[in-house]
């Protein structure tokens, strides 16, 4: 295979794979959502095509000179998901400024978990194997199938006793509470547990990604940190957990992806090595957060995932590069796309699933992340470690794990994975 291979988009008329690019004129009226979508069958997969009008086509089909032309543009299909387009465009916010599931294609059409983006290139793929006569191997992390990143926003340590302990107090349940409120005032609150995080990851032989938040204000009535991050006790434990080798990032307060400010204030309270951030509640502006992110120099972000649902927001698997609408290109700042949040599963406004219920929820998107090679991004918070938090938390995050184990998953940090993906 030739280092550099010939992918046109556009009929060159010399390339070894051409695009056959849109007539469509949708990138330049600004809408959010296409106005049409054909479908297309690939091995079994229904595939939506956003920007093509017809699919008598086959998929590709070889000119005079032996060359490969793709009859569709699935690069203007995979630019819209992956840019966010529709999310930029889309006017659609939830109270806290969040785009929302309801209102994107990926809810429309019924694919959140299923990452098309992987689909559309692996039809490139096939189009370039076989135009070069032989197959691309896949891509693999330290040799195994797929990465898992194991990520805990930290956003309570000290107020079990209070959280957990008010509705204990309110059932009559005055053991609970006491034991709770004892636990607090000996100086150990039932959520200042990061060593039992850390002895979980230790288990599965696995480095995790933890999030701090820096921030104790609320900001407009939501909560951030219950806890200092300056203080010597959280010292200690950013600390240790670095010298572990676990990653400490940043975890944005409210607001902080619409103010640079804020944000540059924020990262300055962590060490500097500081590399990835996630922001609290999942408040990504999908407006301003990429620019703000590049210009405070994160290596990555990790926010990109619906909070009412669990998959791929942008259709996609891999990490990639953050768009900026504004200066029409790529910015420097990789996102790790968020695929589930403990709070998904059991939330009152979300999914409510019975513990039994998440695993097998769970399985076919994890499938499609051990199909494409990808990286499955959890996040588990510290508290639903301890037994006052969510219903089986701990049992849960072990069986995802150890799901994922047996399908002989890699571990990464959530850096360590970015950086693999620059190093291809
Ligand atoms: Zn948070």
């Amino acid at each position: 295979m030739p280092s550099a291979l010939e992918v046109s988009y556009g009929l060159d008329g010399k390339s070894r794979v051409q695009i056959t690019p849109t007539q469509s004129t949708f990138f330049e009226r600004q809408q959010p959502h296409p106005v049409q979508v054909v479908w297309k069958e690939w091995h079994g997969h229904k595939l939506p095509l956003f920007f093509d009008e017809a699919t008598e086509q086959p998929w590709f089909t070889q000119d005079d000179d032996g060359n490969i032309i793709l009859q569709y543009d699935l690069v203007a299909s995979a630019f819209y998901l992956l840019s966010g387009w529709q999310e930029y465009y889309g006017k659609d916010r939830d109270p806290l400024g969040r785009f929302p599931y309801r209102a994107s294609q990926q809810s429309r059409h019924r694919m959140l978990t299923k990452p098309l983006v992987n689909y559309y290139f692996e039809v490139l793929r096939e189009a370039v194997a076989k135009a070069y006569g032989q197959p691309l191997a896949p891509r693999l992390w330290d040799g195994k199938p797929f990465a898992t990143c194991l990520t805990h926003d930290i956003d309570f340590c000290q107020s079990a006793w209070k959280v957990a302990g008010k509705p204990a107090l309110q059932k009559g349940n005055l053991k609970l509470f006491l034991q709770l409120a004892l636990q607090k005032f000996t100086g150990k609150d039932a959520w200042f547990n990061l060593p039992e995080v850390e002895k979980e990851l230790k288990k599965l032989n696995a480095l995790g990604t933890f999030y701090f938040l820096p921030e104790t204000a609320p900001y407009e009535g939501h909560p951030n940190a219950d806890y200092d991050v300056a203080s010597p006790a959280l010292q200690k434990e950013i600390s240790r957990l670095a010298a572990a080798g676990h990653e400490i990032g940043l975890h944005g307060s409210h607001g902080s992806g619409l103010k640079a400010r804020q944000l540059r204030t924020e990262k300055e309270k962590l060490p500097a090595s500081v590399a990835g951030n996630r922001f609290h509640y999942l408040r990504f502006d999908p407006v301003k957060s990429p620019a703000l992110l590049e210009e405070l120099g994160f290596a990555y972000d990790s926010s990109l995932g619906f909070p009412e649902r669990f998959g791929f927001r942008n259709s996609y698997c891999h990490p990639f590069r953050l768009f900026n609408f504004k200066e029409r290109q790529m910015t420097s700042v990789w996102e790790l796309p968020l695929n589930l949040m403990d709070v998904t599963l059991n939330h009152p406004n979300y999914l409510q699933l019975s513990p039994a219920e998440v695993l097998p929820a769970l399985m076919p998107m994890l499938e499609e992340i051990v199909k494409f090679h990808g990286v499955f991004t959890l996040l588990w918070h510290n508290e639903n470690f301890s037994s006052y938090g969510m219903e089986a938390g701990l049992q849960l995050f072990r069986e995802i794990t150890e799901y994922v184990q047996e399908k002989d998953t890699s571990f990464f940090t959530a850096a360590q994975a970015v950086d693999q993906v620059q190093k291809i």
